[in-house]
Order: structure tokens, then C-alpha cells, then sequence
């Protein structure tokens, strides 16, 4: 009757993948909860191919064995297993394409309507299959028990290819959102049961649809379920790789989603106090509370202290409780061996593609963004997000000026009470960005100090200072020395003095010609070893400026240490002066006691006449000011000490 049957094949091939499955990997899935999350995850679809694959299998297979068997007591069972086998296998090309649009991504967060538009083929096929028996619509048994295809049978091919087609439009519009290997596993998967499909609607005596399927099927576990590269083995959510692989895959498909990052800040301390098999569980048990959160799906481990949990479609608020619900769940200890540990979280969600619009953008928020939140946060807000987008953006700019040498050092010229001339300048540097714009150094400075870029930015401007005081005879033009800002930061790396040291002796500078600024708040945490480095770069030759003196702790026992050449009181002080009477008898104290130690003074942010004369008859010695001038670009500065007119100051 059957020239060719390979339906015994089918369900041998199918049940052995549903053991391998069961046996290897099952324990990394939990499926999720309800129907339609349920349709919407990869591999409970798949679960379900291979079961409808199994049991149609089966019953095919029941059937043919009783096809043209005389005894009559088994037309029920007969017409039961036809039956059955019908109903599942009309399910079985909707869970194909279904199963592939999941895949690629495509599957969720579609409008209501397209889910009833999507089901209702198949509602129609499954409606005419289970009104058969009245019917006879789809096959029919004759008196010697033998199988016949009825009218409507071509039908059902039809409804079945309203599904492939659908398919291969979702495949050909979203390429780009489908890795390689998968694309290729889908191909040759429509290929295979289309052949298969094809071979018997054109000769029903081959049985070769069902093996076709199953073969497909064993595909798809070997290509697309495996998870062991997905997988983070400690906690058995998905790991970076497959966050990374989703995310793309729905920035592809334009598909809104929000990551909630749940970071824990201080998993490097607990990770030393306790043993690795304890950080562990306590990892575990941290993943399967987010489980009360959202489904493991949507679970990832995105790096060691961080998990991320996503939330498809537009369920931004979904999300943002989520947050707050984790962060009060963290306010309470979790428990390890058998102390309890209090783990400090920074918890922020980031919607794409409102807040962030690439990929790239993603994993620099992720990694770089949240590096010095304090512990306890909640950035939920566009503008707390926005702050951090910013960081990066400054980030990145900096990079960028200082890879092309972009980054300029501008002048501000510092005026003598004593001598009526400029005879010094502070160098300050300036980050003007193609696409940001002027950065003011109050942002890009301590970014640059977090980073470890304030290394490379000191040795540029410490350069270009030497090859301006080499470039220009400054000395002629009346300036004995150029002030240069120097970060703590940068004098606790080895080696910085010899490096100052060689730049300085290549453009022949004398060390008399550059003063270092440092700030009041930094020089008092000096440690010894940045003491005698100062010491040992003063015995050099190098004078030193305490900046912003006034506004850290105004520590008069450094002052008397007698380090430094100039005292710079900032600008805060003197612009305090002008409301409030005690803070100006303040300065003009100070501006005493430090004349008497022999020091300089120089006043910053001197803006008016009043001011500056406010300062000098306080005693000041130096003054400096945008009622002198900005800081200026170097040819101006040069300019601006040619034409210097005392007089019209
Ligand atoms: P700072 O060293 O206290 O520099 C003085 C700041 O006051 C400069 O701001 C200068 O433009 C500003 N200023 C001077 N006179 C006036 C005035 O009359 N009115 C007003 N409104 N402002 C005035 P800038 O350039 O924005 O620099 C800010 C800070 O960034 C600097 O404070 C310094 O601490 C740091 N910085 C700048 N360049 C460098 C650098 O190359 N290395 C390091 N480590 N720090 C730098
Ligand atoms: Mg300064
Ligand atoms: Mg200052």
C-alpha cells in the first residue's frame, strides 16, 4: 500500500531528541508562566514541535499498521488515530513558523491583532479537521478500512503555506536581526520539509512529511537550542553572549524594550571575605529571586556583579516597579553559609530605543556608566540616565581629542600689583568636541582622573607648556613662568617625574619656568611618597602653586611648611566677599598671613575694577581675572602680551 514509510523513522528520530533534551538540558529551562509568555519563549515552542511531532508520529504510525486490516473492532481506534493525527499536524507548520519568528525575535511584543490574525489559519484548518467525522471534508475510511483523502485535504497544504509564506516574509525582512548560523539552520530547515512535504502531497504512497519534519526538528536542537554557550553555569540564566545576540536582534526589529540592570557594587568585597562556593549560592539565590521578577528568559548575567532583566514592548513602567521591588528587596540580607550579607545593588533601567539607540551605546552604559554610583541608587529617570549618557559621551571625546591631539591648552595671563605687567599665565586645558561642543574642564577633568586618562592629558599639557616656553621667547614678552594644574593622580604613577623631567630637558625649558598647581583639597591627603616626590621636583627647580585655596580645609600648618611659592584663593571667596561682610574680612585676613609668610598671593576670578582694587589694597599681590582676560587661545595669548598696554588697566 505504502511504497515508502518512514513515519516508524519519524518517531523513533523525534523521541530520542525529547530524551536527549529531557536528559542534558532541561534543567537550564524554566518555563515561563501563562499561555502567551509561553508561546513567546524560543524553546517551549520547540518543546511543543517535538511533542506534536512525537504524538503525530505515533498516531501515524498506529494507523497505517491497522490501514486494510478486516476486523472492523478497529475502525475507532483506527479513525481516532487518523484523527489525531490531523489536528496535531495542522498545528505543526503555525508552531514552525511561530517557532522562528521567536527566534529571530519577531514573535513578541506585536500589536493584539496580529496574534488573532496569525492564529486564524490555523483556528480555520483545525475547525474543518475536527468536524472530519461529520464531514469527510479531509479523509474518510472506505468499507475495507482504507485511508482516503477528501475534498478539502488541498486545502489544508494551502493554509499550511500561508504559514510558510509568512515565515519567509519575516525572514527576509528582518535578515539582518538573524545570526548567520541560525539563518542557514532555517534555510536548510524550510528546504528539508518542503521537500518532504512536497514528495508526498505529489505521491501519497511515499510517507516521507513526517521524517522530513523530525529531521528538521533534530536541526533546530543541534543549531538553535543549544544553551551551553548561552548560559551562565553558575546561576543558569543566559549570559552576556546571549543578551548581547537578543539585543541585537531586536534593535533590528525595532522592537522597544527596557534592560533593567541590577548591579551588585560591592561583589568584590564579599567575593574576599567568603569562599567562592559561598559567593556562588549567593549568586543563585540572587537569580532565582529575580525569577519573582520576570521569567528566567529574561534573566542575564551580563558580567560578574551584574545581572540584567529585560522587558519587552512598551513595559516601561512594568519595569520601573521591577526596579523598586529589587532594590527593597536588597535592602534586606541575603543569607550565605550561615551569616547573613547585606549586598549593595545600583539598580537603573534603560529604555531602547528612547534612552539609548545602538548596541555599542548599550554595553558602554553598562560597563562604563555606572562605575561610581553610589550603592542604594535608582536611576530610573531619563535625566539621571541622561547625566550618565553624557559621562560616556565626554568619555569618548576626550578618547578621541587625545588619540588626534585635539585637545587644546588655552592661557589665562596673571597680572603683577608689584610690577603693573603680565608676568605669568595659567595654563588650563580645553576639550571642544565636533559634536558636544565646548566641554568645561569641571566635567572632563574628574572623568579624566576616574579613567586614568589624566595621565596621557597631563603629559600633553605639560608638553605643550614646554613648547610654548620654547616656541616664544616668554621671558622677553615679560613672563617668568607658566603655570601648570597637576592632579594627585598623576603623581602617584611611577615614573612621572623622570617623564617630566625628559620632555622638559628635550624642549630646553628651565624647570624655574613652570610653577605646579595643585589643589588645597588634594594636598592635603598627600601621602609620603607624593611628598617627597614634590620635594624632590622642588630641589629641581619647579615652583608650586596651592590652588583654590579657601574652599577645602584651609590647613595654615601646609602654608607654613613653606612648599609653596603661591597661595591662589579662589574665586568663591572673593565673590562671597561682596554679600556677606565677615566672609571679605575673612579674605582680606588671609591675604595677610600669607604676604607675612613670604608668599604670593594671587587672587582668582577678579571680574571688575572694584574688585581688583578691593584685592590689591588687601594686599594682594597677583592678580587673576577675566578683567585682565580670559583664558586665551595660544596665538592670542601671544598677541595679547604684544599689545599690552599697563595703562589702560
Ligand atoms: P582652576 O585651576 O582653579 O582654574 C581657574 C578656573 O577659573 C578656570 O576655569 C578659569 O577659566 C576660571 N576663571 C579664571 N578667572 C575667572 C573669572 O574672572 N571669572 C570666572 N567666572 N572664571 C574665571 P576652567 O578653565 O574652567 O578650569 C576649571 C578647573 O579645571 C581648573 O580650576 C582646574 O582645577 C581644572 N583644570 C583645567 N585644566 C586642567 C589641566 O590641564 N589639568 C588638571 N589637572 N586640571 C585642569
Ligand atoms: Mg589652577
Ligand atoms: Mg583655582
Amino acid at each position: 500500500m505504502y511504497t515508502l514509510n518512514l513515519d516508524p523513522a519519524a518517531l523513533v528520530l523525534s523521541a530520542l531528541c525529547f530524551i536527549y533534551i529531557m536528559t542534558t538540558r532541561q534543567k537550564q529551562y524554566a518555563p515561563p508562566k501563562g499561555l502567551k509568555a509561553q508561546l513567546l519563549s524560543q524553546h517551549f515552542v520547540f518543546m511543543l514541535l517535538l511533542l506534536v511531532s512525537i504524538v503525530s508520529s505515533a498516531a501515524s504510525v498506529g494507523s497505517v499498521y491497522l490501514m486494510g486490516r478486516p476486523d472492523r473492532q478497529f475502525y475507532f481506534l483506527q479513525y481516532f488515530l487518523l484523527e489525531l493525527y490531523f489536528v496535531l499536524h495542522t498545528t505543526l507548520t503555525m508552531l514552525f513558523v511561530l517557532y522562528f519568528m521567536n527566534v529571530s525575535g519577531t514573535a513578541i511584543g506585536r500589536k493584539k491583532s496580529f496574534y488573532w490574525y496569525f492564529i486564524l489559519p490555523y483556528a480555520l484548518g483545525e475547525a474543518v479537521t475536527l468536524s472530519n467525522p461529520v464531514t469527510s471534508l479531509i479523509f474518510y475510511l472506505d468499507a475495507d478500512m482504507i485511508y482516503h483523502r477528501g475534498v478539502l485535504m488541498p486545502a489544508l497544504y494551502c493554509l499550511a503555506a500561508v504559514y510558510v509564506l509568512t515565515g519567509i516574509f519575516f525572514f527576509v525582512r528582518y535578515q539582518k536581526a538573524i545570526p548567520r548560523k541560525d539563518s542557514i539552520a532555517i534555510c536548510s530547515a524550510v528546504v528539508l520539509s518542503l521537500l518532504g512535504v512536497g514528495i508526498q502531497a505529489l505521491h501519497p504512497e511515499y510517507l516521507t512529511e513526517l521524517f522530513a519534519e523530525a529531521l528538521t526538528i533534530l536541526g533546530f536542537m543541534v543549531m538553535l537550542e543549544d544553551r551551553s554557550g548561552a548560559t551562565d553555569p553558575t546561576t543558569l540564566v543566559f549570559n552576556r553572549r546571549a543578551f548581547l545576540d537578543t539585543s541585537r536582534r531586536w534593535m533590528e526589529t525595532e522592537q522597544p524594550y527596557s534592560v533593567l540592570l541590577v548591579k551588585l557594587v560591592d561583589l568584590d568585597r564579599i567575593s574576599r571575605l567568603f569562599d567562592s562556593r559561598d559567593v556562588d549560592s549567593l549568586l543563585v539565590d540572587v537569580a532565582r529571586w529575580l525569577e519573582t521578577v520576570t521569567e528566567r528568559e529574561n534573566i542575564f548575567r551580563y558580567g560578574q556583579e551584574d545581572f540584567v532583566l529585560t522587558f519587552v514592548g512598551l513595559r516601561q513602567e512594568e519595569a520601573e516597579e521591577a526596579a523598586r521591588r529589587t532594590l527593597q528587596r536588597f535592602a534586606s540580607p541575603w543569607k550565605a553559609e550561615e551569616t547573613e550579607v547585606q549586598l549593595e545593588v545600583t539598580v537603573s533601567v534603560i529604555r531602547v530605543s528612547e534612552d539609548v539607540n545602538s548596541l555599542s551605546m548599550l554595553q558602554d552604559l553598562l560597563q562604563w556608566g555606572y562605575q561610581d554610583t553610589p550603592p542604594g541608587s535608582l536611576l530610573i529617570s531619563h535625566d539621571e540616565l541622561a547625566a550618565l549618557k553624557r559621562k560616556l559621551a565626554i568619555y569618548d571625546a576626550l578618547r578621541h581629542a587625545l588619540d588626534n591631539k585635539s585637545l587644546q591648552i588655552w592661557y589665562q595671563p596673571i597680572w603683577s600689583a608689584d610690577t603693573g605687567g603680565i608676568i605669568a599665565a595659567e595654563a588650563l586645558s580645553r576639550l571642544i568636541d565636533d559634536k558636544l561642543g565646548f566641554i568645561p574642564p569641571d566635567e572632563f577633568i574628574p572623568l579624566a582622573e576616574k579613567t586614568g586618562m589624566i595621565h596621557e592629558l597631563g603629559a600633553f599639557a605639560f608638553e605643550e607648556v614646554c613648547r610654548v616656553l620654547s616656541a616664544y621667547n616668554l621671558r622677553e614678552k615679560g613672563i617668568h613662568y607658566l603655570e601648570l594644574n597637576l592632579s594627585l593622580y598623576q603623581l602617584l604613577r611611577e615614573g612621572v617625574l623622570e617623564k617630566l623631567e625628559q620632555c622638559r630637558a628635550a624642549y630646553g625649558v628651565e624647570a624655574g619656568q613652570i610653577n605646579l598647581e595643585i589643589t588645597e583639597s588634594v594636598s592635603s591627603d598627600e601621602t609620603p611618597a607624593v611628598q617627597e616626590l614634590l620635594r624632590h621636583l622642588q630641589e629641581l627647580g619647579y615652583t608650586f602653586s596651592l590652588d583654590d585655596y579657601g574652599t577645602g580645609y584651609s590647613n595654615l600648618a601646609r602654608l607654613i611648611e613653606g612648599s609653596y611659592a603661591n597661595v591662589k584663593i579662589d574665586k568663591s571667596l572673593l565673590w562671597g566677599g561682596e554679600k556677606n561682610p565677615s566672609t571679605a574680612r575673612l579674605l582680606r585676613n588671609m591675604i595677610r598671613i600669607i604676604r607675612s609668610l613670604d608668599m604670593n598671593v594671587v587672587q582668582e576670578g577678579v571680574e571688575t575694577k572694584d574688585q581688583l582694587e578691593r584685592v590689591v589694597k588687601a594686599g594682594c599681590n597677583l592678580v587673576q581675572g577675566y578683567y585682565f582676560s580670559k583664558p586665551l587661545r595660544e596665538a592670542d595669548f601671544i598677541s595679547f602680551l604684544d599689545s599690552w598696554d599697563p595703562l589702560a588697566y
